[in-house]
């Protein structure tokens, strides 16, 4: 297993591939979204989970022969950290797994990928590497009654008064155009928040109103349209955080 990886799409169309990005970023894929631009979704730097050291799944996670159909943003429910280290994203990946498989008492880890406020991504749930790469869905535990068809980024951070960094927002952007080029997902329709499912205050009022702009940036990526969206300009009244890393109603299919 190589320190990092990155991965491309061609194991999920077969298509000829292009060197893109050269000695920038060293991989090859097969824009198939029609850029009008230079595109830029290629796959980000993702530390996997034997990089930070998570423990094995109490019992191998299920994945399924399709596409997710949308990507739900939450946040963690933690504290706001300054420390932007990889180090700390580890931790917190080590952590969130704990606290899923210990205190919930799930099989491991319930997201599929991790955004730390350095801006760091890691691997979550077990086999997500090996699904993505394959075009194919892993079941995650991350938004309830909607598991078998959404895949879940968790965001460090409690985004109810505060924005999120600019370092987590940058990889949030490159995250989501991985997803939605890999997945061939129209950001403006696929992009939501965990309480556009579920009755939670999370991804938080602040970073929930920054979706139509992440959904622009994300179409910007793929060379895809802008849209004009309305957000809610006042809290949510949902349910907030309980206790760190509650975020709402998770586990379920
Ligand atoms: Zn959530």
């Amino acid at each position: 297993m190589p320190a990092d990886i990155r991965l491309t799409r061609r194991g999920v169309l077969g298509n000829t591939a292009v060197v893109m990005g050269g000695a920038l970023l060293g991989l090859l894929v097969d824009p198939i979204v029609a850029p009008t631009q230079a595109s830029t979704w290629a796959a980000p730097l993702i530390h996997t989970r034997h990089q930070w050291q998570a423990r094995p799944p109490k019992v191998e996670a299920t994945v399924l022969d399709r596409a997710p159909d949308h990507i739900v943003v939450h946040h963690t429910a933690s504290a706001n950290s300054t420390d932007q280290s990889l180090e700390h994203a580890f931790e917190l990946s080590r952590a969130i797994q704990t606290f899923h498989m210990d205190d919930k008492g799930w099989d491991d880890i319930g997201q599929q990928l991790t955004i730390s406020r350095g801006g760091h991504l890691m691997e979550g749930r077990n086999r997500t590497l090996e699904a993505l790469n394959a075009g194919h869905h892993v079941m995650g535990a991350h938004t309830l009654s909607h598991n078998d068809h959404t895949i879940g980024i968790e965001n460090e951070g409690t985004y109810m008064t505060e924005k999120p960094t600019e370092e987590l927002w940058v990889q949030l952007v490159a995250t989501c155009a991985w997803l939605c080029g890999t997945y061939q997902l129209d950001p403006h329709a696929a992009i939501v928040g965990h309480r556009d499912y579920n009755a939670t205050a999370c991804p938080g009022d602040v970073l929930y109103a920054l979706l139509p702009e992440l959904r622009n940036q994300v179409a910007d990526r793929l060379g895809q349209r802008r849209v004009t969206q309305s957000f809610p300009a006042t809290p949510s009244g949902l349910p907030g955080p309980r206790y760190t890393f509650d975020h709402g109603p998770a586990a379920g299919p």
